[in-house]
């Protein structure tokens, strides 16, 4: 039989009603003749109450008693999901991560699939039941341990079983109708999309458009799956939403055709650091080694250069998830202590947001970051730190105007009209 992969996300399945809502778009798919793997997240909140636990137990936990808490709000919508869809009279069996089991790395609250074994859910299958319902967000670590995929990770375990079991299309239901030029909840003009590429897609999550965990991007992209993002709030048919696909599915695009922003960054600078080889590399390894996803950097003169006329030292400003910058501290700390760097000052601003542009037409049109910093200086809004890749642009500024940038973005860049 055709299969399809559904997923649902936290508030699709916030209450027994929701889920009750969301089980009946499962048995509709059923009654259409497919057989169904859902995948499902913990009820909204859930999982940021686990992590809150945890993290008021133990500072600094271990990552794996981390996974064994916040991948069980999904075992609890994956059974209820399971015992609606039996009420309903759809045959339908609940699955954690190990009961399939789903693979991954060791690599604890960020791990990555290795393999999903097919045969205990074909199994089931060939035995009658119709529906799988598969808690999002966790995995088995080789050595028997729960993993999670990081947050937002339900999108990827869909993408994930939509290409182990080669699904006819991977549908993400959430509390938006599609995806929008730029997060609906900042203006009332941002446009659902029909299609967007890949690489777009790709681009605004990485830059922080929770719609889709970066990851689920890049596997789909990787397993050529047909993945679309519509609402489990309102009646949907097989146009509903928007299809994320090859950017030559694509008939019209602009320059730019999103906008997207992140409010969980950081900036830290180390103040008069030395100017000469290796210097960078002393800095950055360290923050490896500690797990620090280190963003945008730059490198610049010092003030103190100018003062003492010293030369040889300049300042190195860095961008961390905010809720990494003690770890980052600590390794920046203890790498002073060592000797293999040094700094006068370690300067932490935590009142920062990146917002970005993102658009495959920049790869052939210039100007676009004349035009980005123009709109963001008519609204006086000043610029820290700039990146720039083929395809996107963005800068860290004060997070009081994070709105305001996106939405002058929005407009400079004509996103509102079709
Ligand atoms: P779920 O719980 O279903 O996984 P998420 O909260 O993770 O849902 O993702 C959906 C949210 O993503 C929307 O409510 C919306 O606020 C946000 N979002 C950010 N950028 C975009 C965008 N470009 N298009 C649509 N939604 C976006
Ligand atoms: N429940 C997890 C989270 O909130 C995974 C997900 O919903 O995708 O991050
Ligand atoms: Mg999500």
């Amino acid at each position: 039989m055709p299969l399809l992969v559904m997923k649902f996300g936290g508030t699709s399945v916030a209450d027994l009603d929701r889920i009750r809502n969301a089980a009946a778009k499962v048995q509709r798919e059923v009654e259409r003749g497919h057989d169904v793997i859902v995948i499902v997240s913990a009820m909204s909140g859930k999982t940021n109450e686990l992590v809150g636990w945890v993290e008021k137990t133990s500072p600094l936990f271990d990552a794996r008693e981390y996974d064994a808490v916040v991948s069980s709000g999904e075992n609890v919508t994956a059974g209820l999901m399971a015992l609606t869809l039996q009420e309903m009279g759809v045959p339908a069996r609940s699955w954690q991560g190990w009961q399939v089991p789903i693979n991954t790395t060791a690599q604890h609250s960020a791990a990555r699939f290795v393999d999903i074994p097919r045969g205990n859910l074909d199994q089931k299958f060939a035995e009658g039941f119709r529906v799988a319902v598969v808690a999002g967000f966790q995995g088995l670590a080789p050595d028997g341990r729960i993993t999670t995929l990081g947050r937002g990770g339900s999108d990827t375990t869909a993408v994930a079983f939509a290409a182990a079991f080669d699904a006819e299309r991977c549908d993400i239901y959430t509390d938006v109708d599609g995806i929008y030029t730029t997060d609906p909840r900042i203006t009332s003009k941002a446009r659902k999309l029909d299609r967007i590429a890949f690489e777009e897609m790709l681009e605004l999550a990485s830059l922080g458009a929770k719609v889709l965990q970066t990851r689920s991007v890049e596997l789909a992209m990787r397993y050529k799956v047909r993945l679309r993002v519509l609402s489990s709030f309102e009646d949907t048919t097989e146009d509903s939403g928007t299809l994320v696909c090859d950017e030559g599915e694509i008939m019209e695009s602009k320059v730019v055709n999103g906008v997207a922003y992140s409010r969980e960054e950081a900036k830290i600078t180390l103040v008069t650091v030395e100017d000469r080889p290796g210097i960078s590399a002393g800095i950055f390894a360290p923050l490896a080694d500690a797990g620090v996803n280190v963003d945008m950097i730059v490198q610049n003169i010092s003030e103190k250069n100018f003062e003492h006329h010293q030369g040889s030292v300049t300042d190195m400003t860095f961008s961390v998830p905010i809720n990494q910058v003690d770890r980052a501290k600590r390794a920046m700390e203890q790498a002073r202590a060592a000797g293999t760097v040094s700094y006068d000052e370690l300067i932490v601003d935590t009142e920062v947001a990146k917002v970005s542009v993102v658009g495959i037409g920049m790869r052939s049109h210039a100007g676009v970051a004349a035009r980005m910093f123009k709109a963001l200086a008519e609204e006086n809004i000043n610029i820290k730190v700039i990146a720039t890749s083929e395809i996107k642009i963005s800068v860290l500024i004060d997070r009081k105007y994070m709105e305001l940038a996106v939405q002058a973005l929005h407009d400079a860049f004509g996103l509102e009209a079709a």
